[in-house]
């Protein structure tokens, strides 16, 4: 079978050269174990950091050992009595064509409810960001004005149809292509603009002219900075991503006006999607509901083949993507 390892630890933006594609031999089922063919794999933009020898929430990846993600794959053999063979599971071992897993790290998943594909997307860990960020981090409340960044991505436009079913008063967001914006439009956002063609700062106060009550930022940089100017008294920032300073080579300047925080009464705070497992099943029951009224959706960007999954990360990374960004194996 085939794996992804990490060949080098990229400087800056990752290239092709940072990967390498291999051929292993699988060893045998142990007793509790399962072989799981892979069918999707996730490319997520934490994945950079974890190609860095560097501390962080989670372990960094190890040069020449193959890389791990979310992936979903079908069980062909089980020593396991609770999964059987021809079930579809969710599991950390994506980046390679078969895993070898402990039966208890797999979560067994309903095909019939919704395709694998979205076990990675609206129904898995980017739609739960996207509902943690909103209610748990940024208490968000009905008649909010809401402000995303990379909205046209996985966690982003989910981020917005659900400040919309949650009762925001006027959500808004910023992409990095007219035709990104253009689907924001769709997807429920009232406006969008262009962060690569407007300025930040302008392109927020065009669309929400009497400011802002909750920002979700996937972005940070010139966004966060943009953002505090337009939050309003006792406004609050679900700090979720900075996906503007992942390939930086050197510290990125911090916001500017941060000391706005105190005039108005700001919180901002971070998060990591892991430390709410007490709001999985919540959410769950939420997004299923939402889904069915069809108030929920999430685009997907697929590339095709293990060999293709350096590439899609690499373009993950530079926006190639609409919604989640996925490898079909
Ligand atoms: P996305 O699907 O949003 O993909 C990444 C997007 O980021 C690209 O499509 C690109 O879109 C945008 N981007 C790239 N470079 C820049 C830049 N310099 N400035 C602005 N936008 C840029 O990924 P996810 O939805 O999976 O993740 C979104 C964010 O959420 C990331 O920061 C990620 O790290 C974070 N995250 C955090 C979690 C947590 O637990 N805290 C969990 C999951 C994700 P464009 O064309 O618009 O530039």
């Amino acid at each position: 079978t085939r794996q992804i390892a990490l060949a080098s630890r990229p400087t800056g933006a990752p290239t092709s050269d940072n990967f390498r594609l291999e051929s292993v031999d699988l060893p045998e089922l142990a007793d509790g174990q399962v072989l799981v063919r892979n069918v999707v794999m996730s490319v997520d933009p934490y994945m950079r950091g974890r190609m860095n020898d560097a501390k962080s929430y989670v372990p960094p990846f190890q040069v020449d050992q193959p890389l791990e993600g979310g992936a979903v794959g079908e069980v062909i053999a089980s020593r396991s009595d609770d999964v059987a063979v021809g079930q579809h599971v969710l599991h950390g071992s994506g980046w390679r064509e078969h895993a070898i897993l402990t039966a208890a790290k797999v979560s067994v998943i309903d095909t019939d409810v919704a395709p694998a594909s979205a076990y990675l997307g609206v129904l898995g860990m980017p739609g739960l960001t996207a509902y943690v960020g909103l209610t748990a981090v940024a208490e968000m409340r009905e008649g909010d004005t809401v402000f995303v960044s990379g909205a046209a991505g996985a966690v982003g436009q989910l981020v917005g149809q659900i400040a919309r079913a949650l009762g925001a008063e006027r959500v808004v967001g910023s992409a990095g292509t007219d035709a990104k914006v253009a689907r924001l439009r769709e997807l429920g956002y009232d406006a969008g603009f262009n962060y690569k063609t407007t300025p930040v700062r302008d392109g927020l106060r065009e669309v929400a002219p009497d400011g802002i009550d909750v920002y979700f930022d996937n972005v940070g940089g010139d966004h966060l900075e943009a953002a505090i100017s337009s939050l309003r008294l006792h406004g609050r920032v679900a700090m979720c991503g900075a996906i503007s300073q992942y390939n930086a080579t050197d510290a990125a300047p911090g916001p500017r006006n941060l000391f706005q925080a105190i005039g108005k009464g700001l919180t901002l705070r971070g998060f990591i999607v892991g430390q709410y497992p007490q709001l999985v099943g919540e959410y769950r029951e939420r997004a299923a509901g939402w889904l069915a009224e069809g108030r929920l959706q999430g685009d997907e960007t697929f590339r095709d083949g293990l060999d293709g999954a350096p590439q899609a990360f690499i373009d993950l990374l530079e926006g190639a993507n609409t919604g989640k960004m996925l490898v079909r194996l």
